[in-house]
């Protein structure tokens, strides 16, 4: 199928997009790879398509201030590549090769995947597991909006209409940080029918601050917080039972709600290693 007809405009800064969004139906694009084909079934038919990828200064990883800060254009293979990405932000170098197949990441970008939110994706899940930030300029400037209030509902995030999500942010992780991360797909590459991303701090024996980001079982992604106390004490068992009370996922095609549940506890038992080992 063809989309329907449209006008295209490329964007030489974010005001300059920030501006091109005042029209009627205008939509942003970034890699494409998730918009396109919305145009293609015809399940969204903007007027307007205001191309990003030609705006400076939106592709780049910088550590700074405790944080590294990756830019909205910033491609999936490109953070794949990044020694930056690999040593300080270590769950999204675990998570980034889960993401479709390598066509999909050569163009894909860090911010499309947060902007779209899709419940299933890999990389709003690891957002909220490391109590990220999403910087965002609008036509009344610019803010952060943390993980735990920018994913709204299915498919709906803190994102104004004529909002242009810039960077993201996640604290640098240093020597007591541990990650873990799992997912279950039918096949490698394709969205995830549960999986989980998880940030903790090791502290002597144990581990503090545990956040535990489950994706593909709800609207958005999910914070198990009775689950992150019970781990947190380290009994990983009581973990999985207060599961029950954390997550309802619904029936979708990939799964019944009972499926995903069970496979979140599965998910957890294996991160919750990950999480106990030290980073190698
Ligand atoms: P686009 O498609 O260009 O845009 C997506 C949406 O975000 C649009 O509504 C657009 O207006 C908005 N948007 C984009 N950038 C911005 C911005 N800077 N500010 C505000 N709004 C913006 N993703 C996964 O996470 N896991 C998978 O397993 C996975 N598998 C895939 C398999 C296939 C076959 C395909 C085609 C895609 C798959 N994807 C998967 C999606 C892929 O990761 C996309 O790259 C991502 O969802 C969107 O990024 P994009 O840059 O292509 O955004």
């Amino acid at each position: 199928m063809k989309p329907a007809p449209f006008t295209y405009a490329k964007a030489r800064s974010v005001a300059h997009a920030i501006e091109l969004l005042a029209h009627d139906e205008a939509r942003l694009l970034a890699g494409g790879q998730s918009l396109i084909a919305t145009l293609n079934m015809r399940l969204s038919a903007p007027r307007l398509l205001v191309d990003l990828n030609g705006i400076g200064g939106l592709d780049g990883i910088a550590r700074n201030d405790g944080w590294i800060e990756i830019g909205a254009l910033v491609r999936h293979a490109q953070a794949e590549r990044s020694a930056e990405i690999a040593r300080h932000a270590p769950l999204i170098a675990r998570a980034l090769p889960h993401i479709g197949h390598p066509a999909i990441r050569n163009r894909g970008t860090i911010g499309g995947s947060i902007a779209f939110a899709d419940p299933a994706a890999e990389l709003p899940a690891c957002l909220l597991a490391l109590g990220g930030e999403v910087a965002i300029a609008g036509p009344q400037g610019s803010r952060n909006v943390r993980a735990d209030d920018f994913f709204k509902d299915l498919f709906e995030t803190a994102l104004a209409p004529r909002d242009v999500l810039t960077a993201i942010r996640v604290p640098a992780a240093d020597a007591a940080i541990r990650t873990g991360f799992a997912e279950f797909a039918r096949r490698h590459g394709d969205y995830a029918m549960a999986g989980l991303a998880a940030g903790a701090r090791a502290d002597g024996k144990g581990l503090r601050d545990v956040r535990l980001a489950f994706f593909g079982v709800g609207a958005t992604p999910v914070r198990a917080r009775h689950a992150e106390i019970a781990l947190a004490s380290g009994d990983v068992e009581a973990a999985v039972q207060a599961l029950d009370q954390d997550l309802s996922p619904p029936d979708d095609v990939q799964a019944t709600g009972a499926v995903k549940k069970h496979l979140a506890g599965v998910l957890l038992r294996r991160v919750a290693r990950q999480l106990m080992e030290p980073r190698s």
